[in-house]
């Protein structure tokens, strides 16, 4: 088999050596990370091998058709002691930062298994014993879809539609600047496989409660425009979420909306859910790199989209990350002269 990097043939190598694996990835699972793990999933079976899903937090409904046949199962202590007993492998998919599996990450301790990463984050520990990191793939679902072709294997429906899901979920609908000529490349394959895209897109897109749009008609009526407008901040407060019956996970697509407004270079959101837990998203709009905000403080991410957990009160939190983007802003060339409306 030829492969592009020795990290994917030892990854190749670790997949045929072992025979029962479990998979993992990241707390708050987003399109890439739910897309990755289903194809994942589905292309070891195809070798004939078993394999366990088990995430720390639940799928968001937006995802759940892509289980149909690979069920994925939410934390429990003792269903994860099972399930990392029974495993002689754990994949862990679209992170590779240890604590960013959540409370799977304390079993690591108890158990002697074999651990292979399956990465694109730059800020990343890489803390298997093999780590397949590719920062320059827009999405963990890319990679695995070149592992899979690498491989030799085809790929079934499922998970041609469960890779185009992680493609269009992680470069934004093919709007991020990770959007290039690979992406595009490997979604134009999917759609020869027999993703339909408007179906596809329908099914992840349109999955939100009325109860959503208008906790972000709340939030964004108290949108605030800050450095001259280049700034955009928004708040979700735990009463939001509660008028609603909402979850973390709802303020998916929110920290978007606001990279419409012109001039805009960054918007930051402070979403708190359960009061004194805040989940800090940053996007940049293209001309600054804001990971390292996110980085510094614990969290990381991709240049232009990145997050943070943080404890305490949201003015807390606004007030470590604010000052670091306004310096960030200020930077930028021609920063004196104010390119949108307070
Ligand atoms: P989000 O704002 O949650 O959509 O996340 C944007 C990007 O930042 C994603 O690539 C996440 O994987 C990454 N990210 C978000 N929260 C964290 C965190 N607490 N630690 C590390 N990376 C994060
Ligand atoms: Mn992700
Ligand atoms: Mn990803």
């Amino acid at each position: 088999m030829t492969t592009e990097t020795p990290e994917r043939g030892a990854l190749h190598e670790f997949l045929g050596r072992h025979e029962r694996f479990l998979l993992t990835t990241h707390v708050n699972p987003d399109g890439d990370a739910i897309g990755s793990e289903v194809a994942f999933a589905r292309w070891l079976q195809g070798m004939g091998k078993q394999v366990r899903i088990l995430n720390d937090s639940p799928t968001p409904a937006a995802f759940t058709w892509l289980t149909a046949g690979t069920p994925i199962e939410t934390y429990d202590p003792e269903l994860c002691e099972r399930r990392f007993a029974e495993a002689d492998a754990l994949v862990v998919l679209d992170t590779g930062n240890r604590h960013r599996i959540g409370r799977l990450a304390r079993h690591l301790d108890l158990h002697a298994i074999a651990i292979a990463v399956v990465d694109h984050h730059a800020t990343h520990e890489g803390f298997g014993k093999v780590n397949v990191i590719e920062p320059a793939l827009a999405a963990t679902a890319s990679i695995v879809y070149e592992l899979v072709r690498e491989s030799g294997a085809a790929f079934d429906l499922l998970s041609a539609e469960a890779l185009y899901v992680g493609l269009f979920t992680d470069t934004g609908n093919f709007r991020y600047s990770n959007t290039d000529a690979r992406a595009h490349h490997m979604a134009a394959e999917l759609v020869r496989a027999g993703v339909d895209p408007q179906d596809v897109t329908s099914r992840v897109h349109a999955t939100a409660p009325a109860g959503r749009l208008r906790f972000f008609g709340e939030v964004l009526a108290a949108l605030e425009m800050l450095d001259g407008g280049r700034l955009a901040v928004i708040e979700a407060a735990p009463e939001h979420f509660a008028r609603h019956g909402l979850e973390g996970s709802d303020t998916e697509g929110l920290v978007d909306m606001p990279r419409v407004i012109a001039g805009v270079e960054v918007v930051a959101l402070f979403s708190e859910v359960e009061p004194g837990k805040v989940k800090v998203s940053l996007r940049s709009t293209g001309r600054l790199n804001i990971d390292q905000v996110c980085a510094q403080l614990g969290g990381g991410g991709h240049p232009h989209a990145a997050g943070v957990q943080m404890r305490g009160s949201r003015a807390d939190a606004r007030a470590r990350i604010l000052p670091e983007l306004s310096r960030l802003i200020g930077s930028l060339e021609g920063a004196g002269t104010p390119g949108g409306s307070a």
